[in-house]
This record gives C-alpha cells, sequence and structure tokens, in this order.
C-alpha cells in the first residue's frame, strides 16, 4: 500500500441496479416508473441560455411549489438531487452522536453504506418472520432512526398510527421516515410534522412522479431541521440543483390529474401482476409500491434472475441474508409485464 494510501476514507460503495447499454431490454430492476412524466414536463421548452447562470441556490420556485401542495410553509422543505442526497445529508446533519442508529435488516441497501461512510454507528433491527418492522424494537437507546415506508424491497407499508408510536416513543433524536414508496398504496406521515419537531418525511421524484433521470428528492419537517439541513448543504455544495431540474419539478407539481391517473395504472398492473405469478407458484409480500418482492416455491431465485437476463428481461436480485431466495420486480407497462410472465410460465 503507498503511503497516501493510508489516510484515505476507503468505502463499500452502494451498488445501484444494472443499467444495461443494450437496445429493447425490459428493465425491471430499478424501481422507475415505465410511463413517460406529465406532458408538461415533456413539451416544456427550457431557455437553455439560461445554463450560463448558477441556479437558483434555494431552488425557491419548486420549493415553494412543494409547500403549497403538501400545505406547508416553505421553511418545512428541503430539496436536493433525488433523495439518495437528502438522505446522505440528513445522515450527516442528524446523526451525529456515539450511539447507534437504528434501521432494519431488510432494507434500503444506502443506509448502511452511508452509515460506514460517514463513521455513524448503527445497528440493523431484525424485521420478523413475516418481513414486518416492530415498533416495539425501536422503543430503545439510539442515536436516530431511519426506515422506509412502504418499506424496500419488502413493498409493506405500515399504517400512520404505527410511525406515530415510533416517533413519540423517540422524540431525543431524529426520526427520518423514507417515502419514497408512499403514493403507490401506503399512508404518508406528513401529516405529523407539526406534531412532532423531531420527525423528517422524505420524498423523491423518481417513482410516482417518472422524474428519476431529473434527480429531485425532498425532505419536509419542522423549520428548526429544515434549517440544520440547510447549513450542512450550504456548507457542502450550494448549487445542488440545476436549473432545468427547479423548473421541470414544479410543472410536475402542477400536473395532478396526470399524476393520479399514472399511480392508478401502475397499481391496477402491480395488482393483476400479483396474482398471475401467484398462480404459477410465487408468494409474494403484501405490497404498496411500484414493485413486488416474490419468491418461487422450487426455482431459486437466482436461476429465475440469470435466466430472465438472457431474455434482456431485467430484474433485483439482493445476494443478502434473509432474502437471497426473492426477486424484486419492478412494475412495467401490461404489455412488458405480460411478456416477463410468459418467460416465467415458460420456466415454470
Ligand atoms: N429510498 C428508497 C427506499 C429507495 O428505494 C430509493 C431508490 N433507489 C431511494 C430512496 C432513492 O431514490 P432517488 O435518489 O432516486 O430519489
Amino acid at each position: 500500500m503507498s503511503a497516501w494510501e493510508k489516510n484515505i476514507r476507503k468505502v463499500v460503495p452502494y451498488v445501484p441496479g444494472e443499467q444495461p447499454k443494450e437496445e429493447n431490454v425490459i428493465k425491471l430492476n430499478t424501481n422507475e416508473n415505465p410511463y413517460e412524466p406529465s406532458p408538461r414536463v415533456k413539451n416544456k421548452q427550457l431557455e437553455l441560455g439560461k445554463l450560463r447562470l448558477y441556479p437558483d441556490p434555494c431552488a425557491s420556485k419548486l420549493v415553494e411549489a412543494l409547500a403549497g401542495y403538501h400545505g406547508l410553509k416553505k421553511e418545512n422543505i428541503f430539496v436536493g438531487v433525488g433523495s439518495d442526497d437528502v438522505i446522505a445529508m440528513s445522515f450527516m446533519t442528524f446523526f451525529n452522536s456515539d450511539v447507534k442508529i437504528l434501521f432494519p435488516d431488510v432494507t434500503y441497501s444506502f443506509y448502511d453504506v452511508w452509515a460506514d461512510m460517514l463513521k455513524i454507528p448503527y445497528r440493523a433491527v431484525a424485521v420478523d418472520d413475516n418481513f414486518r418492522i416492530s415498533a416495539d424494537d425501536y422503543k430503545c437507546p439510539n442515536g436516530g432512526i431511519i426506515f422506509p415506508n412502504p418499506n424496500a424491497p419488502t413493498g409493506i407499508s405500515e399504517p400512520v398510527r404505527f410511525v406515530e408510536d415510533i416517533v413519540s416513543a423517540n422524540q431525543d433524536v431524529v426520526v427520518i421516515v423514507d417515502e419514497a414508496y408512499v403514493d403507490f398504496g401506503g399512508e404518508s406521515a406528513v401529516s405529523l410534522i407539526d406534531k412532532y419537531d423531531n420527525l423528517l418525511v422524505v420524498r423523491t421524484f423518481s417513482k410516482s412522479r417518472s422524474m428519476a433521470g431529473i434527480r429531485i428528492g425532498y425532505a419536509m419537517g419542522n423549520e428548526k431541521l429544515i434549517q440544520y439541513l440547510n447549513d450542512v448543504k450550504y456548507s457542502f455544495n450550494s448549487y445542488t440543483m440545476n436549473t432545468p431540474s427547479i423548473e421541470l419539478g414544479v410543472l410536475s407539481i402542477e400536473d395532478e390529474d396526470y399524476f393520479r391517473a399514472n399511480i392508478k395504472r401502475v397499481i391496477a398492473t402491480r395488482e393483476r401482476f400479483r396474482k398471475e405469478i401467484e398462480k404459477l407458484g410465487f408468494t409474494c409480500l403484501p405490497s404498496n409500491a411500484n414493485f413486488v418482492f416474490a419468491t418461487h416455491d422450487r426455482l431459486k431465485a437466482e436461476y429465475i434472475f440469470e435466466e430472465a437476463k438472457k431474455k434482456k428481461i431485467y430484474v433485483r436480485h439482493f445476494n443478502r441474508p434473509r432474502i437471497e431466495n426473492y426477486l424484486r420486480i419492478t412494475i412495467g407497462t401490461d404489455e412488458q409485464m405480460d411478456i416477463f410472465l410468459e418467460f416465467l410460465k415458460s420456466l415454470v
């Protein structure tokens, strides 16, 4: 090892799902939305001459649109480059003690990566045999809590009273609820932020708004929490959001009808797909997200994953304890799911 390598921050990075370069693939591996963003976004003519200027560091237009949408004040909203950026900033800002933070053992596989990278001590709390999070497991001394609701990659969601149970028992630390998938049938905890100044709710434009490529995420919480987040952000990089993202994000927020219709289509396909694969010997966890988490009674998940890939169908397989025999299948269009079902029928 070279002398200079000794002082390097060494990390084991998060591994995102594959973004295959080949044409004509069926991509059901990274929970993108199969439909295009709102036509208002698609048809917007951007004034690219404006790109010579720095973007608004506060992304005020977008923050105001989000505040209006959620019935909050702009002081309650923090925006970032995807919810990954928002959550990473939140880890840096709020998880700053020597006491272990808590998150489920089966959850978004970026949480332990951020914790390791930022040297935050943590404990992964086992979900139960049905992959459910148990609120009582979070009623112990800790340095902060984060969990997705619906959880990923299970898709299982818990009601708002469950979130309140955890938040009210942990008022000495910050509790982050990652609502990346909430629009597909979950219950949001946003209504609790007035009542609990230690609750931060995080959302993204990547799933229900069909805008993973634009990279918009945001957090909602008490003004003080948001102020602390902004202080860290401005100590790191003032211009995180680019001008096109700010402009296009606002247009998405303004098109509520398209947003609702888009979600409805994905949910309808999810329910149909779930019933169909259950007929083929799969068991699915109850999903309120834009994916299903499924295991087959006979075929190994890894085998299905590899065989599907040969047919240019990409799903996600995590080689992790407890879930190595499950596949996370993003809900695509009806046509894509039918092709995948035909493939599964031939395999089974
Ligand atoms: N949270 C969860 C639970 C996710 O699954 C994802 C998607 N990988 C994210 C956050 C991050 O999404 P994005 O950065 O695209 O907003």
